[in-house]
């Protein structure tokens, strides 16, 4: 994004609406490019009274695709993941005795460069993840070794979705491999685990889990009837 200086009459509306703190006030408002994402919300925001705005969007298209959620260019898929990641029951995406890992990088609040999210995709492949290949991400990497074109690495974006499965003895492996790499990456990241019920209701993961001390917030979504055929078909596979 960027703020036509000879348009803006430095109101100073748009500096808060702004996630990654990349407006500042100058003469004029400015926008720092290396950290705007170029995800729209200060324009969005409809705050500014001389529509001062001029997006960026064509000229960064990757972080404009991982930071505005109903982008589908250049990955050929809308938004940060998938969009059926929640509703197994349809997809019967993941698999009994396999886990689900979700890895959102930038999120809340720092963004993201892909060469940080670069760092967590390597260590999941080394650890032999299979990533899901409807996601705009995986679109990005070697699913072999986990790396990423190398034209893009040091773009910043809003947030990326790392989605991959594993056999579900692998869990402990996979989570410490994580707490490991929170030291060596500059943005926040939050981690998902996802796994079936039983029919007693038990999500087995939930024992390794707090086994490694980790406070986690189970959370689920049913969409009640729907998707039964599809996952008993993929169940007899
Ligand atoms: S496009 Fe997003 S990151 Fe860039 S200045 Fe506007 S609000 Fe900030
Ligand atoms: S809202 Fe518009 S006029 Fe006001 S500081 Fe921001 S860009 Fe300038």
């Amino acid at each position: 994004m960027r703020i036509d200086p000879g348009v803006c009459i430095s109101c100073g509306s748009c500096v808060v609406w702004c996630p990654l703190r990349a407006i500042r006030m100058e003469d004029v408002a400015v926008v720092d490019r290396d950290e705007c994402v170029e995800c729209g919300a200060c324009r969005r925001a409809d705050v500014c009274p001389v529509d001062a705005f001029r997006s960026e969007s064509d000229e960064r298209p990757y972080r404009f695709a991982f930071s505005d959620p109903s982008v589908a260019k250049p990955t050929g898929i809308a938004g940060r993941g998938t969009e059926e990641m929640k509703t197994n029951d349809v997809t019967g995406r993941f698999k009994r005795g396999r886990v689900g890992i979700c890895i959102e990088p930038g999120r809340p609040g720092t963004g993201a460069r892909f060469h940080d999210i670069e760092k967590i995709t390597t260590t999941m492949a080394g650890l032999g993840a299979h990533f899901e290949p409807a996601n705009p991400l995986t679109r990005l990497i070697s699913v072999q070794t986990g790396k990423l074109q190398e034209d893009i690495r040091d773009e910043k974006v809003m947030s990326a979705v790392i989605e991959c499965d594993f056999p579900e003895p692998q869990l402990r492996e996979v989570i410490r491999a994580l707490d490991a790499i929170a030291d060596h990456v500059d943005c926040v990241f939050s981690v998902s685990c996802i796994g079936r019920a039983e029919t007693d209701g038990l999500v087995t993961l939930e024992h390794t889990l707090r086994e490694l001390g980790i406070a986690y917030y189970p959370n689920g979504k049913t969409n009640l009837g729907m998707g039964r055929p599809l996952a008993a078909e993929v169940d007899e596979q």
